[in-house]
């Protein structure tokens, strides 16, 4: 990581550079010359629209204020006499020219002979005296000429302006870039290195917690440093290291559960056939019943959890067609009843009329037969129950309210989940597998009922769903 940052710095100051370079030197003198060119034109207008009486002292501040020289001459009868003469210090090229008849082949001639041609301005650049080569002393100088008319005269202005200074300033920006270049490169080692350590670091120390998470060590905690985005995935990882343990603790407490429950009637029933099978006189119908009860308490717990695995898979199937629902419950309520009545157990069922419903019938008396067993283990020293049908709003309501010691706020959402069991005992006579609400929910969401728990601690709890009526 540290070796990529190092390269994307280095990469992103080296086009920084280069950029800079191309601009301060390659295309540097290209725009100064046409930044002086453009100036020229400027005085030249200037001194073009100018009285001829003011010709004079225009062309000196012109010379002054954009550092250039001026020559302007008379042409008569094809002889050229320069008539204004404004030049800065130090003296300039077309200054150290001797007067000359501008018709002849001479340098004055050419440009004249330019701007007339053009229609517009002549223009030089590089010039050298007659007879004197390229690398003389005045090579770098641009000379700039118009000819213009007042009256029946005609007057070329002359212009003369230096571009040396510009080779000095490069080479002085070409000395500046390569000090910065230097610098620039040691920033994005440190900065690299800095920002490496930033990132890498807390990866690091991620990526060790997550193989102590791996071999199940839930006590891990990810810090993902001060970076925004590190941070985040160390929360998530934080988070996911929670959920962990939470299944993991859950997994362990169903395999206490459900091999403690299994374990009590397969416990029973081996104890009974062994006693009937070794004491004479104990091969009796009420031994025999109490086998058969408890290979019925096995199977259902048994077809809970194939079920529960069928709505996992989403391999459970529904038949939905009409049936009446009054009678459904009530026939569940009196059954349920008739079960427990031996215990003391009182179901009362109350319906203001008889309703049908589209539903998977058998699944719907599984729902009320799961919330009956639940109330009836629950309930409190009264032992009541009642089931309550009601018609309202096109659905129809069924409630299970019991008595018992209710549900504490916090567990009312957590009920519902596979697995889950509250803290209190299990009555044995409907001990389940935390399995029996979560049938119910899912049963309960394929028929899109609305449901849920109301509930007091010490004051009972009331369960309920409502089945949407077909012709409402
Ligand atoms: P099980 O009854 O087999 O434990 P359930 O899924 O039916 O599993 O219920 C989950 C938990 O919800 C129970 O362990 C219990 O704590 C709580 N519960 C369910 N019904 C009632 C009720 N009527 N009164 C109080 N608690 C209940």
């Amino acid at each position: 990581m540290r070796g990529r940052i190092f390269a994307a710095f280095v990469i992103f100051s080296a086009v920084v550079l280069a950029l800079l370079w191309l601009s301060q030197t390659v295309f540097m003198d290209g725009l100064y010359k046409s930044v002086r060119l453009s100036e020229l034109e400027r005085c030249a207008d200037s001194l073009a629209e100018a009285d001829i009486r003011e010709l004079e002292e225009s062309a000196h501040s012109l010379s002054d204020k954009y550092n250039i020289c001026i020559t302007v001459y008379r042409i008569e009868r094809g002889q050229g006499s320069a008539i204004v003469s404004a030049h800065i210090d130090g003296g300039c090229f077309i200054h150290n020219l001797t007067p000359e008849t501008v018709h002849n082949d001479t340098l004055l001639t050419r440009l004249y002979k330019e701007a007339l041609g053009s229609g517009t301005d002549g223009y030089m650049e590089n010039v050298s005296l007659p007879g004197e080569t390229d690398t003389d002393s005045f090579v770098g100088d641009i000379l700039f000429s118009r000819v213009v008319t007042h009256g029946a005269v005609e007057y070329m202005l002359l212009f003369n302006t230096e571009i040396y200074p510009l080779d000095s300033t490069v080479s002085t920006m070409r000395m500046m870039l390569i000090y910065i270049s230097v610098i620039l490169v040691i920033i994005a080692a440190v900065m690299s290195v800095i920002l490496a350590g930033r990132m890498s670091s807390p990866v690091r120390r991620m990526s060790r917690e997550a193989a102590r998470l791996a071999l199940g060590d839930y006590s891990v905690s990810f810090d993902g440093g001060s970076v925004r985005e590190l941070s985040e995935l160390s929360d998530a990882l934080n988070h996911a290291a929670v959920e962990l343990s939470g299944l993991d603790r859950m997994q362990k407490d169903l395999i206490a559960n459900v091999s403690h429950d299994l374990r009590t009637p397969l416990t029973l029933i081996s104890g009974y056939s062994e006693v009937m099978r070794d004491i004479p006189g104990e091969m009796n119908a009420e031994n025999m019943q109490m086998i058969i009860d408890e290979t019925s308490r096995l199977t259902s717990m048994v077809n809970d959890m194939l079920d529960m695995s069928r709505f996992i898979s989403g391999r459970y199937e529904f038949d939905m067609r009409p049936f009446s629902i009054t009678e459904a419950v009530r026939e569940s309520a009196e059954r349920y009843s008739r079960l427990c009545a031996s215990d003391g157990y009182v179901i009362d069922f109350e319906c203001d009329a008889d309703v049908s419903v589209i539903g998977d019938r058998a699944s719907v008396i599984r729902v009320i037969y799961n919330l009956l067993g639940n109330a009836v283990s629950y309930t409190g020293e009264d032992k009541r129950v009642t089931v309550r049908q009601s018609v309202a709003d096109g659905y129809c309501r069924i409630e299970v309210t019991d008595s018992g010691r209710g549900i504490p706020e916090d567990e009312l959402p957590l009920i519902w989940e596979r697995y889950y069991r509250g803290d209190s005992f299990h009555k044995r006579s409907v001990s389940g597998s935390g399995l029996g609400l979560s049938i119910v929910k899912n049963i309960l969401a394929a028929h899109k009922a609305r449901f849920g728990v109301r509930s007091k601690v010490g004051h009972g709890s009331t369960f309920w769903f409502e089945l949407p009526l077909p012709f409402c």
